[in-house]
């Protein structure tokens, strides 16, 4: 990291924005991890939640400084604050209004112009007020760290579309959506755990599992927005990515992402194909991962044994019709499915290992897969 924050040369003057959207516990703070690897790449996980956890929670980066005494935070918001003139209490009510009220995603959709979209009188600044903040939050990250890609996997539909409006209607950022998809069963799995609150594994609160008819159907719910949300942006910079092909086939993946974001993909194979640790990440809310010390691409295939057929079937009526959309089948293929031990090859995959993620709950030492359980909002 520089040791000063003017701006480089090839800092471009809009902030190149990698936005990872879809449902949670698919992955993305894996993908996020991965991306933030290249050395024009900065990883920032749910940047959505970085003024709420790490400022006024005062929350854990994954660097393991609570964010106010991150080195990187700190300066970032600095100079966030000197140059947009930010105040952050104000922003996080804009925030909560753009990104989580149901009456302004609607009229993100409908309004044929972002200065159009009303966020009610009782709240300091309007739309234009919430982009051009958000945009300088980017613009800062570029600039202290000297990358020039910012990864937000802040996933939600509605802070795509928002940054859709701000790229296309509003020329404040350069936007790139990659709508992350994970198996719907696979999702299920995910979400019907419960974690007891503890920030060191990197879990902020109590999480309660959720039924599988409940997690089919906001899997449906937030994918099919996400469906919209990708449509409403250049079909050129708009990708479908899914999780299980991340994990279990990565090079080609990472070729199409690399093409994408038009970036040499050198950086990302080559870690594909060696046993280097990650450098140190400053993440500031995400999936637990992200205070682990080893993460390994596995195929993503532990719901096949742990869901009950009854509870496959419920998944499947309510949201297979969705998940055959991006190319799922009831049956998975035979290159998908489990294989009790000692009767197919070692999975597939990288071992990711950074010495500066805290080594608490590390699930490798438990021989679980830690992959497979990724997901958590
Ligand atoms: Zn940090």
């Amino acid at each position: 990291m520089p040791a000063h924050a003017q701006p480089s040369s090839r800092i471009p003057q809009r902030p190149h924005v990698v936005f990872i959207m879809g449902a949670g516990r698919s992955g993305s703070t894996v993908l996020d991890l991965f991306l933030g690897q290249h050395p024009l790449v900065q990883s920032v996980g749910e940047l959505c939640n970085f003024v709420h956890d790490g400022w006024i929670e005062r929350r854990l980066c994954s660097c393991g400084q609570r964010v106010p005494e991150c080195e990187l935070w700190s300066r970032v918001t600095e100079l966030w604050k000197k140059r947009s003139q930010v105040d952050l209490e104000a922003y996080e009510e804009l925030r909560n209004r753009v990104e989580k009220r149901r009456s302004v995603l609607w009229q993100m959709f409908s309004r044929p112009s972002p200065e159009q979209v009303q966020l009610g009188k009782d709240v300091r600044g309007n739309f234009l007020t919430y982009a051009q903040w958000t945009a300088g939050l980017y613009q800062a990250i570029c600039e202290v760290t000297e990358k020039i890609v910012v990864v937000d996997s802040s996933k939600n539909p509605a802070r795509g579309l928002a940054l859709v409006l701000m790229a296309e209607r509003l020329d404040l950022i350069d936007l790139h959506l990659v709508h992350l998809v994970r198996d719907v069963r696979g999702f299920a799995w995910s979400a019907k755990k419960s974690f007891r609150s503890d920030e060191q594994a990197g879990v902020a609160r109590d999480i309660r599992g959720l039924p599988v008819w409940r997690s089919a159907l906001a899997w449906t719910f937030v994918n099919s927005m996400a469906d919209l949300v990708r449509r409403r942006h250049e079909t050129s910079r708009s990708l479908l990515v899914r999780y299980e092909d991340f994990v279990s086939e990565p090079t080609p993946v990472v070729l199409q992402l690399a093409g994408f974001i038009a970036i040499p993909p050198g950086p990302w194979v080559e870690l594909l194909h060696s046993d280097r640790p990650i450098e140190p990440g400053h993440i500031v809310a995400g999936n637990r991962l992200r205070m682990q010390r080893h993460i390994r691409l596995r195929p993503d295939v532990e719901w096949q044994s742990k869901l009950s057929f009854a509870e496959k079937m419920v998944i499947w009526l309510l949201a297979g019709w969705k998940a055959r959309s991006y190319g799922y089948h009831y049956r998975p293929a035979a290159s998908e499915l489990d294989q009790p031990v000692g009767m197919t090859s070692p999975p597939t995959g990288h071992p990711l290992a950074g010495p500066h993620f805290l080594a608490s709950h590390d699930r490798q030492s438990t021989g679980s897969s830690p992959v497979s359980e990724s997901a958590q909002p």
